[in-house]
């Protein structure tokens, strides 16, 4: 009989990206099928590509009468079920940005927690909407299929209040304001494979760089969060491909009190700042590190200066620096990014060897160095594949 089969949906404002993994055993081998659904709202095209080879390119889902987020994932999951059988889908594994003070790991979705999915709205109103439609879209296809939600906010649950809450009146706090951190999907799966690939002694005081689009670093003790760059919103900590990370809160009033209001100021905030509004050239590293003009260096500089400078605050933390571990588009594929980062943190014992860097080895730091330096290439889709199997397994075994 073929394995069963679990499906990773990440849901976001202009795509829905997917992954099919077929169960082996407890485990899972590489996703067979990927692809996404681009272009939405307006006009959505559907790729796929099967063991690495692409089978479905670009299809115009617009023809079939869609637009919008849920339509556009209906007819993409009916056209997945023709490749592998419906009756083969074992559960849908949803990528969810925000999970509140609430949820400290993957749940199973029924009609609760989708009331409390619903509620988080206002914490992340840019993403939390679009994983719900991901939800709904399913549920109308195929009703009985369970679902799991997997959290950007869980993995940091282990911070304590000292770094979570925010400083302002209770009543504020109350209503949610404080400090979630995110990218915790991608931290969870870096710290289950530090085990294996630190020593024990290189493995108690860790700080890991995310570094994609979006950047954050999270400070590890003994494998668990205990600080992030990441705060309340996405916004917060270093500069980013469009953001430009911690900023005076005396900027926004001052932009307010020029004209500014919610809606432009989130768009200048989350979508023209960063490496694009620093370099005016574009917010892809690749571009920003070719370029000559005198603001893509420094936004690549600035870039490189914020890690540093947060990487040393999230060193006091730890009380030291064990490992750090590079992960991301930018952390796993820019030599040059990872040798100036090691370059600031020398004062530390970071020592780079700058041939295993080069070849994008996995241990990039020399001998000598105090400091485990590696580039763990992250897999977000594989936790939720995983942490989706597990919570169906566990809710099929019979109870004690
Ligand atoms: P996301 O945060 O959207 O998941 P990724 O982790 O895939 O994104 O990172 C995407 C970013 O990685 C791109 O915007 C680009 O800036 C950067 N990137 C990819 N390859 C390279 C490279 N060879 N050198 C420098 N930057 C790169």
């Amino acid at each position: 009989m073929a394995p069963p089969i679990v499906l990773v949906l990440n849901a976001g404002s202009s795509s829905v990206k997917f992954a099919a993994y077929e169960a082996e055993g407890e485990g899972f081998a590489q996703a067979k099928w990927r692809g996404q659904v681009e272009g939405i709202p307006g006009d959505p095209a559907l790729t796929v590509s099967e063991d690495g080879r692409r089978i479905v390119d670009g299809e115009r889902l617009k023809a079939s009468g869609v637009g919008d987020h849920a339509s556009a994932l209906k007819i993409a999951l009916e056209r997945l079920f023709e490749l592998f059988g419906r009756e083969r889908l074992l559960a849908a594994g949803h990528r969810v940005v925000h999970g509140g003070a609430v949820f400290d790991g993957p749940a199973r979705i029924g009609a609760e927690v989708l009331a409390e999915l619903d509620r988080l709205v206002p914490l992340a109103p840019l993403h939390q909407p679009h994983n719900i439609a991901g939800v709904r879209a399913v549920a109308e296809v195929a009703p009985e299929l369970p679902q799991i939600a997997c959290f950007d906010t869980s993995f940091h649950r282990t911070i304590p209040a000292v770094a979570s809450t925010i400083a302002l009146p209770r009543e504020l706090r109350d209503k949610g304001l404080r400090r979630y951190g995110f990218h915790g999907i991608s931290y969870s799966y870096i710290a289950s494979l530090l085990p294996e690939r630190l020593s024990e002694a290189e493995r108690g005081r860790v700080v890991v760089a995310h570094l994609g689009n979006g950047a954050s670093l999270c400070a590890m003790r003994d494998g668990r969060s205990v600080e992030t760059t990441m705060g309340f919103s996405a916004l917060d900590g270093l500069m980013m491909g469009t953001r430009c990370g911690s900023l005076d809160p005396g900027v926004l009033l001052y932009l307010l009190r020029d004209g500014y209001e919610a809606a432009s100021l989130e768009e200048l905030l989350y979508r023209r700042g960063g490496l694009l509004g620093l370099s005016g050239v574009s917010a892809d590293m690749r571009a920003v590190l070719a370029s000559d003009a005198p603001e893509a260096r420094l936004a690549a500089d600035q870039f490189v200066y914020r890690i540093v400078r947060e990487v040393g605050a999230l060193t006091s933390i730890l009380g030291g620096l064990d490992a750090l571990i590079f992960t991301a588009g930018i952390g796993e594929r820019s030599a040059e990014i990872r040798a100036r980062v090691c370059r600031g943190l020398e004062w530390l014992g970071v020592a780079l060897d700058e041939e295993a860097n080069e070849a994008a080895a996995e241990r990039i730091s020399s001998p000598g160095g105090k400091v485990a330096t590696l580039v763990l290439p992250t897999d977000e889709e594989r936790v939720i594949a995983e942490e989706t199997l597990a919570l169906v397994a566990a809710a099929r075994e019979p109870a004690l």
